[in-house]
């Protein structure tokens, strides 16, 4: 007989039940304290327990919680669209919501197919993304994603999608070096556009940062630049998936400031709702929604509870609790802070072969050979050993391997709640420096290193 009716992400795993979390911290059953170092995935901005969060719950449930968006609009999910249209660049001024990131690509990828339909132009119905980068688990954003170890089981359900190499530099998938290449891997986008025909393509997507199958590789400054010129040359749309790097979380709102590059969509999720309520959005730019209101006028996606005054209401509460704390700016200060203790750690470890990221959304890869770059064989789960050892310890990090080598290697995110201090993040940074002394013996015991 089972004992737990839940389906877990590892069946048979003993998953520690948690009782409450409070800022970074969260508490098992037990009594157990976890330093959250990962945001959970990267999600929990805010950090945990949040009054005014809860009292912004109880207030729009007083009065509704859920309508049809069929049927009705709400000031909450009205204000809440304002609110990021705000934040983001000119005119990207229209937001559609969603329940998850998965579902922020995939109907990013059903705008830019639509806009093209509503001009007549029926074939750009494929997107370019890129090896190394993950979009989302349903059947369209999987067919995005070059997380081998995410697609693999699926292959035949997915959509053929050419993927261009990432810019990745520690591992180069071009064996290039940076600055010598040029940016190669910037061209490669061209290259694939003419061999496949831009009258196919509707649109590129690309992480800014990439995040769960690489840890935290951010571009070369000139690369996103280069990639928007590209675009526009072949009239092709250009998707920043911000589900990780949105709202705050690198020290600027949108990662994409960081190179003042300005998508035609934008996905959002995780950070928005600070994971208080399960709300995610695709930014429109208004050169898209003037095709679709002169034509169609109905944008051809939606789920049930897309735009539910709840979530809105939470959400909206999470963004002002940011702004009142000054978060973003947080997260660019001691982001800074993190790195140089991380890159510390990197002269006592030789496993540490990279330390890299924007703000508070850091990477740290793993690598046999710190000269030659050598990375571990994948079977050696070296990503899985240092996050249980973390575990056991009381720190949570969040696992980045795509699971092939040569687009992407043993890698670790580092990524506490924005309102995290230089005082808990030296917390981090000694359960890091215990795990990584006891890694280096179990793997040196296990013959392994
Ligand atoms: N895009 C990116 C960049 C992500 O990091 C994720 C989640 N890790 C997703 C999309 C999918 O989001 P969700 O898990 O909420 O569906």
């Amino acid at each position: 007989m089972r004992k737990s009716h839940l389906i877990k992400p590892v069946l048979g795993n003993n998953y520690p039940v948690i009782s409450h979390g409070k800022g970074i911290y969260l508490y098992d059953k037990d009594g157990k304290q976890y330093i959250d170092g990962s945001s959970g995935a990267i999600t929990a901005n805010i950090g945990h327990g949040v009054r005014e969060i809860a009292e912004a719950m109880w207030n729009q449930a007083q009065h509704v919680s859920f309508i049809y968006r069929s049927q009705f609009t709400s000031d909450a999910a009205e204000q809440l669209a304002e609110k990021i249209a705000e934040y983001a660049p000119v005119d990207l001024n229209s937001v559609f919501f969603v329940n998850s990131g998965s579902e922020a690509t995939e109907t990013a990828l059903k705008v830019a197919i639509q806009y093209f339909q509503e001009q007549g132009n029926m074939t750009k119905t494929k997107v370019i993304s890129r090896w190394t980068s993950y979009h989302g688990i349903t059947l369209g954003a999987l067919s995005m994603s070059g997380h081998q170890l995410r697609r693999q089981r699926f292959t035949p359900l997915l959509e053929d999608f050419p993927a261009a190499p990432a810019p990745y530099c520690y591992q180069c998938p071009l064996k290039e070096t940076y600055p010598g290449c040029g940016v190669k891997c910037a061209d490669e986008l061209e290259t694939i556009i003419q061999s496949i025909g831009p009258d196919q393509i509707a649109a590129f997507i690309a992480e800014p940062v990439i995040g769960a199958s690489g840890g935290a590789i951010a571009p070369p400054d000139e690369y996103f630049a280069r990639i928007r010129a590209v675009c526009d040359k072949y009239d092709i749309l250009f998707i920043a998936d911000e589900v990780m790097t949105g709202m705050g979380r690198t020290g600027k709102m949108f990662a994409m400031e960081h190179w003042n590059v300005i998508p035609d969509i934008i996905a959002l999720g995780k950070g928005m709702s600070a994971g208080y309520t399960p709300m995610a959005a695709t930014i429109v730019s208004d050169r898209i929604m003037n095709v679709i209101e002169a034509g169609s006028k109905v944008v051809m996606s939606g789920h049930t509870f897309s735009a539910n005054p709840q979530s809105a209401a939470v959400c909206l509460a999470v963004l002002d609790y940011m702004e009142k704390n000054k978060l973003q700016d947080n997260a660019e200060v001691t982001g800074q802070y993190l790195i140089t203790q991380l890159q510390r750690l990197q002269w006592k470890y030789p496993l540490i072969g990279d330390i890299r990221g924007k703000g508070l959304l850091c990477g740290i890869e793993l690598v046999r050979d710190p000269i030659s770059r050598e990375p571990f064989d994948l079977s050696t789960k070296v990503t899985d050993r240092l996050l249980s050892i973390c575990f056991e310890k009381g720190l949570l990090v969040y696992p980045a391997v795509g699971g092939v080598t040569g687009f992407s290697g043993d890698s670790i995110i580092i990524s506490p709640p924005l309102t995290v201090t230089k005082e808990q993040i030296a917390d981090v940074i000694d359960i890091l420096d215990q795990s990584l002394s006891d890694l280096t013996t179990q793997l040196i015991t296990d013959g392994l290193y």
